[in-house]
């Protein structure tokens, strides 16, 4: 799963503010959960994830090269914990993207 958070939201299931699971991957949105009933709102992001995704896979090495020619060794040194995009970890959110938007296609059918 990407990355999670928790935000105080009103389930429409439960009729009253409840704390809600809220599931991203990179700076979208795709999953809310209410923690009291289990409702799920699942939203079809992907062709927002895939612009997002360029992007980060875009600006990422023109920023570390930035910080390189300023700071080699501390560069380095730091490399294990600023590497933002590992692969696993991209793995993740394109399978919480892509099960959420087939979930979100369900349900509009039902
Ligand atoms: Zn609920």
């Amino acid at each position: 799963m990407g990355t999670v958070e928790y935000a105080t939201l009103t389930c429409h299931d439960c009729g009253q503010d409840t704390r809600h699971e809220l599931a991203y991957a990179g700076r979208l949105l795709v999953v809310t959960t209410c923690t009291r009933c289990g409702n799920r709102i699942e939203r079809d992001v992907r062709d927002r994830y895939l612009r997002d995704l360029r992007q980060r896979l875009v600006s990422k090495p023109s920023r570390m090269l930035r910080r390189f020619r300023r700071h080699p060794v501390g560069f380095a040194s730091s490399l294990p914990r600023t590497t933002v995009l590992k692969p696993w970890e991209l793995l993740e959110e394109i399978r919480l993207v892509w099960s959420a938007a087939a979930d979100a296609r369900r349900a509009e059918r039902d």
